[in-house]
């Protein structure tokens, strides 16, 4: 009998579409490929062992066409949300995300503050750094503008970066194609924000709108959802997802919130109490920072929302 050559490497899942993953080799080839029936129960009882962005090691016979994944390579990180309202799955969609690209705007629409304060909040809880874009900037009036430049000083402060842009004007386009160049982003904002007009006028093949992430329903049981990465082709990826809901806060208990807003979780080393939660605890270094305006009421006030708010909107 003629033996069989085997051949093995290792690549990145690209595309899954639950059956099977797409992946992108070290050598730049594509290569559809499926799980071994023995590993994917070493995987959890989570819906998906293995995601978007997961380096993996593969082997397939030469000849055909399909590969087997063998091996999953650690997760740097891994984006978690809860399946549905139903289901007390949480689900990892995509693992490995160098950067989190935040699109927003101050009009047209407007991206509440909240909005930016609760991604900012899940991206720390995942150790991703943010990029804070703020688009459709030629639509800005003097205050807004104004605004803007106030953010962009608050959020900066923080750690976070701030980029002004305008799809309309091309106003920067060319320091967003640097931060997209060569990493693994994902690309979020409200809806309406520029994000799909910004990214397909940096790469015009890749029709961005038309490929949020798809949901199934699986025997009615509970929805599965898959992220994909668009490859750039200037080199990175971009993993497009509808907001929050994509990005949940499943994983954090409300106790440990306040360690996700950088500047509260410094201040808080300073409180009476090690137990303080900065609501209304007696010697609050936190409320005493807010008073004494280092620490942006707004920001603050977002805190207690989430705190507040038991069922965390994205939690349950
Ligand atoms: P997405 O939902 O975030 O992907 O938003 P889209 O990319 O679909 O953009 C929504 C609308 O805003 C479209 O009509 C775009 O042409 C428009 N738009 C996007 N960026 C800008 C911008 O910088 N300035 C202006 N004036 N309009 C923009
Ligand atoms: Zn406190």
């Amino acid at each position: 009998m003629k033996k069989q050559k085997i051949i093995s490497g290792q690549g990145r899942v690209i595309r899954s579409t639950g059956n099977s993953y797409l992946i992108r080799t070290e050598k730049g080839d594509s290569l559809d490929c499926v799980i071994q029936g023995k590993f994917r129960q070493k995987g959890s009882r989570d819906t998906n062992p293995v995601v978007v962005g997961d380096v993996v090691s593969y082997m397939i016979q030469e000849g055909l066409v399909t590969g087997v994944i063998t091996a999953i390579s650690d997760r740097q990180n891994a984006i978690i949300r809860k399946a549905t309202n139903l289901s007390r799955y949480a689900q990892i969609i995509a693992a490995n995300i160098d950067q989190a690209v935040l699109v927003l705007s101050l009009t047209a629409p407007e991206t509440p503050n909240e909005f930016i304060d609760r991604y900012l909040v899940a991206a720390e809880s995942y150790r991703i750094p943010v990029y804070l874009i703020f688009n459709k900037t030629d639509l800005y009036d003097g205050a807004l503008l104004e605004r803007m430049k106030n953010m962009i000083r608050l959020y900066e402060e923080i750690g976070y970066k701030g980029l002004t842009t305008s799809a309309k004007t091309k106003l920067n386009l060319g320091e967003l194609k640097n931060i997209l160049q060569g990493k693994i982003s994902l690309i979020s904002g409200n809806s309406g924000v520029g994000k799909s007009t910004l990214v397909n006028l940096l790469d015009p093949s890749l029709n961005l709108a038309t490929s949020e992430i798809s949901t199934y329903h699986k025997a009615g049981k509970h929805t599965t959802t898959f992220a994909e990465m668009h490859e750039l082709y200037f080199g990175g990826y971009v993993i497009d997802t509808p907001g929050i809901r994509g990005f949940g806060l499943a994983h954090i208990a409300k106790e440990e919130i306040y360690h996700f807003f950088p500047e509260i979780f410094k201040k808080a080393a300073k409180c009476k109490y090690y137990n303080c939660y900065h609501v209304n605890e007696p010697g609050c270094a936190v409320i005493k920072a807010v008073k004494e305006g280092e620490i942006s009421q707004t920001r603050y006030q977002n805190y207690l929302n989430m705190f507040l708010d038991e069922d965390l909107k994205y939690r349950k």
